[in-house]
């Protein structure tokens, strides 16, 4: 039989199979090892075949099969060939998704452990076997262990009787050892008691219409505290008691211990979860016991898409307007697309949810594309939190040159008072933004990037946010030598100082990204948080959405201002998902919640709305606009990203590819509503220049469009230049 092969390179010459023979029965999906280019790399089968166009002297055989099981069955390909199409990717750059990051170069396999139990073979009684070793009571206690227990990881039994007693015994006949999987779980300590609901007359509606529908597709649009998660949980137990599987989805940052402890405990070991957080051991694991049908919920960030289901009932994606489900680098992919094409692929149902659904979510919703579910008030009829705006160019002029309004102190030593928790919000992380010689301007920046430095102070440094770069703390400017400096905006780390003098007795946790790095930590914190602990929580938007903590009366927003004034068009969009997210963190459970939100425009209508959590008004504002500048979701924004570390280069790149586009724009005169070239926003990042072609086109002919503007740039020919195209991007920096 003849194979063909994607081999595991990924380079534009050898996007296509290779034909190889092998004697063995091969699957479509299996990995396999094969000769290329005079060295050994490894492949997937995607097809079989009985002739090749290759003459059969140069066929060349497989020369191994890496595994005796499938990483992808057919309906996986299909969807692999369906994403190259419509993002234009390699399709080797897709299979990768579909397997678990270190399972390729064989870096991961299942765990095996030995396992002891008491021997079939034997035909003794246990106090026959008892008597056998009587003058050795380690052996017969461990006799009776297992006797009692079942079989047992010998370690275990090394650990509580000694290696000889169980050695003694094997080799008596009375004990046999087998070598066992043993699978790895992660955040294993994650478990408790939590009630089961009944659900409310309107989470009821919900779900009777989910379980009625299959096959639909429906936008859920329920506010913070509204029981979203109670109605996926009862959809998945349905659906799973119907023997199908699920996915479900949840932001990369919220996929919480909470969110874990309240699925463990409904589901037990059905669930299976999959993110980039997990060692590669556990992420094999669970992998493998989706693949093998052992867990049938998968639940996870993005790559969780890809989860290797079969028979899939149901896929739900959680906080959908989240921009983390849009892949941002090679291979570039949006989630809900994905979706959309697996439940296809099984007539599955498909559930996006939200408090604050993406503008083109909730249109498609208008036009009737997806059915729109609706939870309007929080359970029990919880009111939600009371929003306070602080002008704080008023506090500014009253003298307070602080960063906490009058409102917020007295708030929160309210809250503090009563013994309830508060958490500070504040999207930037670090000590302060820049570092600022006073005598002559000096600024420190990255040597890679065109951006300033942060200075953190717990590690005493200066640190590049985009690229990660750590600098040694400056001590005099290395332009003038002064050693006066002034510093930019006030970061968390230092909101967690302030605190501290403020309130001595008051514990603070701080959760962002430089408290997160260790696999576990976030789960630490937030758990810590839950146990009260701590009373205040500072942090980014890392604690912005998901989270339950019932003792939280108090949300304080110290900068509602700060994403707002980027130039992109998604800024107000995200503002409001924002700010509404983290205010819905307050008053979740008895206790009535507050929200204290620092602005220096109060008047803008995105905080106006976001502080009445009034979404539909929100939407409709922001929809008109959009249509009437021509925005998406009424055209659709095309950039392709030019970045080497040799500037003329990269210009010789666009320039190339610019002609061909400004043909392409003669040809679609209606269609190209802008094109234009220009450095990027960020014009260095980690040493490389950054140059874009900017275009808004007509959505009607975006796939056609777009198909030609591949062709262009599929001719790309100066070494040293990437090129990206990127469709609607999330972040135009
Ligand atoms: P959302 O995801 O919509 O923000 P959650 O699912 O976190 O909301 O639910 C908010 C709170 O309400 C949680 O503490 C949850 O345990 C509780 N809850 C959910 N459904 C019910 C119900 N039917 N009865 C009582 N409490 C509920
Ligand atoms: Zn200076
Ligand atoms: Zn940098």
């Amino acid at each position: 039989m003849i194979y063909s092969v994607i081999v595991d390179i990924s380079n534009s010459q050898v996007d296509r199979v290779f034909d190889y023979t092998c004697d063995s029965e091969l699957k479509v999906g299996q990995r396999v090892e094969v000769q290329f280019a005079h060295r050994n790399v490894e492949g997937f089968v995607v097809g079989r075949k009985e002739t090749s166009d290759c003459p059969p002297e140069k066929l060349k055989s497989i020369s191994k099969c890496l595994d005796d099981f499938t990483v992808f069955d057919e309906k996986m390909l299909q969807l692999g060939e369906y994403m190259c199409r419509k993002y234009h990717l390699r399709l080797i750059d897709v299979l990768r998704l579909f397997l678990p990051p270190a399972m390729r170069g064989n870096r991961v396999r299942a765990l095996s452990r030995k396992q002891a139990t008491i021997s079939s073979q034997c035909a003794l009684t246990l106090e026959d076997m008892l008597e056998k070793c009587s003058r050795a009571p380690k052996q017969q206690q461990l006799l009776g262990y297992i006797a009692q227990h079942g079989a047992t990881l010998s370690s275990k039994l090394s650990e509580k009787f000694g290696s000889s007693a169980l050695k003694s015994l094997v080799d008596k006949g009375l004990v046999t050892e087998q070598e066992i999987v043993v699978k790895r779980t992660p955040y294993s300590g994650v478990s408790g008691n939590d009630a089961r609901h009944t659900l409310t007359p309107s989470q009821q509606s919900v779900v009777n219409s989910i379980m009625a529908g299959t096959g639909q597709s429906f936008l859920l649009h329920g506010v913070t505290g509204s029981g979203k998660t109670e109605v996926y949980m009862n959809v998945i137990e349905q659906v799973v008691n119907s023997g199908k599987t699920c996915i479900m989805l949840v932001p990369e940052i919220s996929l919480t211990p909470n969110m874990l402890r309240l699925f463990r405990n409904r589901f037990g070991d059905c669930v299976a979860i999959l993110h980039s957080g997990l060692s590669a051991g556990e992420r094999f694991d669970e992998w493998m016991r989706l693949r093998e049908g052992e867990a049938k919920i998968a639940i996870g960030a993005r790559s969780a898409v890809f989860a290797p289901l079969d028979n899939i009932g149901i896929i739900i994606i959680d906080e959908e307007h989240d921009s983390s489900y849009i892949s941002d680098f090679n291979p570039r992919y949006n989630t809900i697309d994905v979706a959309k094409y697996r439940c296809s692929q099984y007539g599955s149902t498909l559930v996006l949810g939200s408090a604050t659904p993406s503008l083109e979510s909730f249109l498609s919703a208008q036009r009737g594309e997806l059915t729109l579910l609706s939870l309007p008030e929080r359970i029990n009829k919880r009111p939600l939190p009371t929003v306070e705006i602080a002008d704080m160019a008023m506090e500014r002029r009253k003298g307070n040159k602080g960063l906490f309004s009058e409102l917020l102190r007295q708030r929160l030593s309210e809250t503090i008072e009563k013994g309830n928790q508060a958490i500070l919000f504040l999207n930037r992380r670090g000590y302060s933004s820049f570092l600022m010689c006073t005598k002559c301007g000096y600024v420190a920046r990255c040597s890679d990037c065109d951006v300033t430095l942060t200075v953190h102070r717990e590690d005493n440094e200066l640190k590049c946010h985009y690229c990660n770069k750590r600098y040694k703390m400056l001590t005099n400017c290395p332009e003038c030598g002064s050693n006066a400096f002034r510093q930019g905006k006030i970061g968390t780390q230092q909101v967690v100082e302030m605190l501290n003098k403020m309130y001595p007795d008051v514990k603070v946790l701080r959760m962002d990204a430089d408290t997160t790095q260790n696999k576990e930590s976030h789960v630490k914190i937030l758990s810590a948080f839950a146990n009260q602990q701590a009373q205040i929580l500072v942090g980014t938007q890392m604690i912005a959405k998901g989270h339950d903590f019932p003792n939280v009366t108090l949300v304080g927003i110290l900068d509602g201002d700060q994403s707002l004034y980027y130039s992109d068009y998604l800024a107000t969009e995200r503002t409001f998902q924002l700010l509404t997210q983290v205010a819905g963190r307050s008053g979740r459970d008895t206790q009535p919640g507050r929200v204290v939100l620092q602005t220096y425009t109060p008047n803008h209508y995105c905080l106006q709305l976001a502080a009445r959590q009034d979404y539909l008004g929100f939407y409709k504002r922001e929809i008109n606009l959009r249509e009437a500048s021509l925005f998406p979701p009424f055209s659709t924004i095309v950039r392709i990203l030019y970045s080497g570390e040799n500037e003329k280069d990269c210009i010789t790149q666009l320039t190339k590819h610019f002609n061909g586009i400004s043909a392409l724009k003669q040809q679609y005169e209606q269609d190209f509503l802008y094109l234009d070239k220009m450095r990027c926003p960020l014009k260095r990042a980690e040493k490389k220049y950054r140059f874009q072609i900017l275009m808004k086109l007509s959505v009607r002919s975006t796939d056609e469009i777009l198909q030609k503007i591949y062709s262009v740039t599929d001719s790309t020919d100066v070494r040293g230049v990437t090129v990206f195209v990127e469709r609607n991007p999330q972040n135009l920096t």
